[in-house]
């Protein structure tokens, strides 16, 4: 199944990719640094910067796979020339739709994954084909991607970090902060599902903005 075409202005860099039928999991050797080993139990622990939200995240394998693709595409973002964001679109049955990574590096700041993400599913997607979809993403959505999710009728949100984190390891790294108050999704998007951050996935992105602060 090819879900549609794309906008004849998507630039080469443009990750697109329709992917049909479920991931193999097996099929995922990240490149780069191994990631930090993190003893179990320690989630949520440490000086990541972990938001108040202290329930346990509620991510099973399948959820992790689809993280840990997000995470390699915030890699890919960061070879490029972006900033580090990767997310990836799955469907009710586990397909995984779309997948996008930040292009903010040609000058348009608004070029964020989770904003094509949502614009794609609004011209390709049935409504209910939305509501039931989830968005996988490295960094939880900012407040326009927020607002693109809700308004597109999009469904759960898994990140695998926080906005509360960015804005500390940013802050850490001696960025001027965002011209975008940097809003926990549901202060946006009351009725969207969310579930993240990850510890050990989140190590990961925070080591991504390292690199691109390097
Ligand atoms: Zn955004």
């Amino acid at each position: 199944m090819i879900l549609g075409s794309f906008a004849p202005d998507e630039g080469p860099r443009t990750v697109r990719r329709r992917v049909v039928g479920s991931l193999v999991s097996s099929t995922f050797a990240l490149p780069g640094p191994a990631a930090p080993s993190i003893p179990e139990g320690s989630q949520g622990q440490g000086d990541t910067g972990t938001s108040a939200h202290e329930d346990p995240t509620m991510i099973d394998d399948k959820d992790r796979t689809h993280l840990e693709r997000c995470v390699e595409l915030a890699s890919d973002a960061l070879a490029s020339g972006h900033e580090p964001f990767g997310s990836v679109l799955v469907s009710k049955d586990g397909d995984v739709l779309f997948e996008a990574f930040n292009e903010v590096g040609g000058g348009d700041a608004t070029r964020h994954p989770e904003f094509a993400i949502a614009r794609w599913a609004a011209q390709t997607l049935q409504p209910d084909d939305r509501a039931a979809a989830t968005v996988y993403t490295s960094g939880e959505h900012c407040p326009m991607c927020s607002a693109a999710h809700a308004w597109a009728g999009l469904g759960r949100i898994v990140y695998a970090s926080s906005s509360s984190q960015l804005t500390q390891w940013l802050a850490e790294l001696g960025v001027a902060p965002s011209p975008v108050r940097p809003l926990p999704i549901n202060e946006v998007a009351p009725g969207v599902p969310v579930d993240g951050p990850v510890a050990d996935l989140a190590e990961r992105v925070r080591d991504l903005h390292r690199r691109k602060r390097a």
